[in-house]
């Protein structure tokens, strides 16, 4: 199934073949499997195709996402921007990839704004507020990785995509979907997602970077969160979990090591509301997810200065972590319909 219409692939593929060679592909700042996958798995097949393409990530990601970028590693724009800024000046082609706001760039937006760089964003986050020459934006797929997917075999390039790119797209979609369990309800994913094993997708090697992986450390804050942190509203159907820099630094935190953290409260009865709050270098890093209708991205936006998906957003609060909780915790009941309808 090809998701995209004929004619625009049409452009861009005539496009890239007579005037594009140099290539820099960016996905969003913090990234995690969705990013890293959907950008390696991208570069894997512009590398093979012939195109002299990079991807640079705006800031550190998590080293259990290595093994995706190795033999290629991504360049990190916060630890080498002078190459990072050679790469962009010679590019002809920008892909901005799973972001929707040019925020999501980091430390590179200033960089980039004043370039005339063609872009093509190509993302599954609702309301793209960037200015894209070719936009490939669609909400309702499990991840950009599957939208990659579809690019690549839209514009003709799918048999270019080696076993090592096959995992990398494969990491995306089941970071993404939590190995299947949440925006995983469309056939197409699975088509897609067999399909890459088909590839040569090494399903043993993401499961195991992905969930079997982690630190001591690591599993020991998730139980101190789980057993002293969590808090319930049960009138709002809300969870919040909250940890300081202190406690991070008691359990020697390292990059990624709550990613998912905000997923356990939900798979409590009567939960459709989950958020975790974490104070990191000086700001309130916040992760909303819900069950349902409840909109998070919107909650988020509306408080938190951030946005994201119905059922997965992100934000952040210059309050002191007192004073963003209490925000929180202040608007349950005003949502608490809205909660309750779920
Ligand atoms: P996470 O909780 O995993 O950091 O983010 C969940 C979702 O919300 C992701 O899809 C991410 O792209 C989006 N998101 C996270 N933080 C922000 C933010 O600060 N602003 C916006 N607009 N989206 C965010
Ligand atoms: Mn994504």
């Amino acid at each position: 199934m090809k998701r995209f219409d004929l004619n625009t692939c049409k452009r861009v593929s005539d496009w890239l073949s007579t005037s594009v060679k140099n290539v820099v592909i960016i996905p969003h700042v913090n990234p995690d499997g969705d990013a890293i996958g959907s950008a390696v798995g991208l570069n894997d097949v512009l590398l093979n195709a012939g195109y002299a393409s990079k991807v640079i990530v705006p800031n550190e990601f998590p080293t259990y996402l290595n093994y995706i970028g190795s033999g290629n590693e991504p360049l990190i724009y916060e630890q080498n921007s002078v190459v990072a800024h050679q790469l962009i000046d010679q590019a002809d082609a920008l892909f901005y990839l799973d972001f929707n706001d040019s925020k999501r760039l980091g430390k590179l937006e200033s960089y980039l704004q004043n370039k005339s760089i063609p872009i093509v964003l190509i993302d599954h986050h609702p309301d793209p507020q960037i200015k894209a020459d070719y936009q490939f934006s669609d909400t309702d797929v499990s991840s950009t990785a599957e939208l990659i997917y579809d690019f690549i075999e839209s514009i003709g390039l799918l048999d270019q995509l080696s076993a090592h790119g096959a995992s990398a797209l494969l990491t995306g979609i089941i970071a993404d979907t939590g190995s299947f369990s949440h925006n995983a309800s469309r056939a197409s994913t699975y088509r897609i997602a067999g399909d890459l094993m088909h590839r040569g997708a090494d399903k043993e090697q993401i499961n195991e970077a992905l969930f079997n992986n982690f630190s001591e450390h690591r599993m020991r804050l998730l139980g101190y969160c789980l057993s002293e942190k969590l808090e319930i509203f049960p009138q709002h159907k809300a969870a919040l979990i909250a940890l300081t820099a202190e406690e991070l630094e008691r359990f020697n935190f390292q990059p990624g090591d709550t990613e998912g953290f905000v997923n356990y409260p939900l798979s409590i009865s009567g939960v459709v509301f989950s958020a975790f709050f974490v104070e990191k270098n000086g700001t309130v890093r916040i992760s909303f997810r819900s069950k349902g209708n409840f909109e998070t991205n919107i909650f988020s936006a509306n408080h938190f200065n951030g946005g994201g998906h119905r059922n997965a957003a992100g934000g952040e609060s210059k309050l002191p972590i007192d004073q963003a909780l209490a925000l929180f915790r202040s608007l349950l009941p005003e949502y608490s319909k809205k909660l309750n309808r779920n």
